[in-house]
């Protein structure tokens, strides 16, 4: 039985926007799931114990919009390895909005469900750097039936990429394939705003009202916005999950934490990179978000990472994104930057610095210990085996 203990957590953050906080220093993960949250006395007897040493323990960070293609290579920015570089930005899981950057990509019913299973399968049985890939985002093309989503599903996929992205663009042509999607269990991706490359088409907000998907993607742009008419319309006529990406266009991102905090509907909120993309990579990108969200958002520290982590995995029925037993271990250790006017990871958050990431943990293995990537946090984590 393997198990790791957290103890000597400053402040702990449990990714459930009902309650952000938890009263609690130690966290114990047993065979990869949380087995138990409370005092020091847990970490007794465990193999592995994590000193935080004061520090802020988090749920693993989900990336709600990430176009991957196969393994850790993205062909866009012709870059090895921005998956395991998102890592040490404290991202334990990715949802891809469709494997459109695949050179060559097949465009008939066939092929699109080829590619789909095909990286489906290969991020299930290889994670990059040991990241939840939840790859294989189908994407949608004139002639595709419902029998085609059956037998998808029938092999475990369970994504549909941005509806916009192939060429059922039309909401009376994708309608309907929305509603076999969602029959065969699976969750619906519908690009909105301007056309993000060429070939993908512009989506308003009577598009995602007549289309219905799960989640209405970089509602600020992706990374061309609608109006704010129509962010407006589209927050207070639909329920959907709403998407706000590092990738898009910030007046609109403070346009639509304003109205969900207005009409306490953050738990629609989810954030995601929308990258790699033409505007890059961005490993720090989830960070960015809750750094932008906290300072000039006004959008408490702790509620914007539920947003991160708690509101994603609800939307898309992942058994991560929390501090809860039961959950799976994915964990991040972190605090206020060197240097930084906050105080701890938190309080960083809310003068607009990125935290420093001590420490990530996917399914109660150390995966990070120190990043390479964000600012050394003021607190070092230690290990004791
Ligand atoms: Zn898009």
């Amino acid at each position: 039985m393997s198990t790791l203990a957290i103890t000597n957590v400053g402040t702990m953050v449990s990714g459930d926007l009902a309650r952000p906080r938890l009263d609690a220093d130690t966290v114990l993960v047993t065979d990869g799931r949380i087995a138990a949250i409370g005092g020091s006395e847990l970490a007794q007897d465990t193999r592995v114990v994590v000193d935080a040493n004061g520090s802020t323990l988090l749920p693993g960070l989900i990336d709600s919009h990430v176009h991957p293609v196969i393994g850790d290579f993205t062909p866009r920015q012709r870059m090895l390895d921005f998956i395991d570089s998102c890592l040490h930005g404290g991202v334990t899981s990715m949802i891809s909005a469709g494997e459109a950057h695949f050179p060559g990509r097949p465009k008939h019913p066939a092929g699109v469900k080829a590619l789909a299973l095909l990286a489906h399968e290969s991020f299930k049985n290889a994670r990059p750097s040991g990241v939840k890939v939840h790859g294989g985002a189908l994407i949608l093309e004139p002639g595709l039936t419902e029998a085609d989503f059956a037998e998808l599903a029938a092999f475990g996929c369970w994504l549909v990429g941005e509806v916009g992205l192939g060429g059922v663009s039309k909401p009376e042509d994708a309608a309907p394939m929305v509603k076999w999607a969602h029959r065969h269990g699976f969750k619906v991706l519908m690009h909105t705003g301007g056309t993000s490359i060429p070939g993908s088409s512009t989506v308003s907000a009577a598009d995602v009202t007549a289309v219905k998907p799960d989640v209405v993607c970089h509602l600020n742009g992706g990374p061309t916005a609608v109006a704010p008419d129509e962010i407006e319309r589209i927050i207070t006529e639909t329920n959907l999950a709403v998407e706000i990406v590092q990738c898009g266009n910030f007046q609109a991102a403070l346009i639509i934490a304003r109205l969900l905090q207005e009409r306490g509907e953050l738990g629609r909120l989810i954030l995601g990179n929308d990258a790699p993309s033409g505007t890059g990579v961005i490993p720090l990108g989830i960070l960015r978000n809750l750094a932008f969200l906290s300072s000039v958002g006004g959008v408490e520290p702790a509620e914007a990472i539920a947003c991160a982590t708690g509101n994603t995995a609800r939307v898309f029925g992942l058994d991560t994104g929390m501090i809860e037993v039961g959950r799976a271990g994915d964990l991040v250790l972190a605090d206020a930057p060197l240097g930084s006017a906050g105080a701890n990871a938190l309080d960083a958050l809310r003068y607009g610095d990125l935290p420093g990431v001590a420490m990530v943990v996917i399914d109660g293995h150390i995966k990070v210990d120190g990043s390479r990537n964000t600012p050394p946090p003021t607190r070092k984590a230690s290990v004791r085996v």
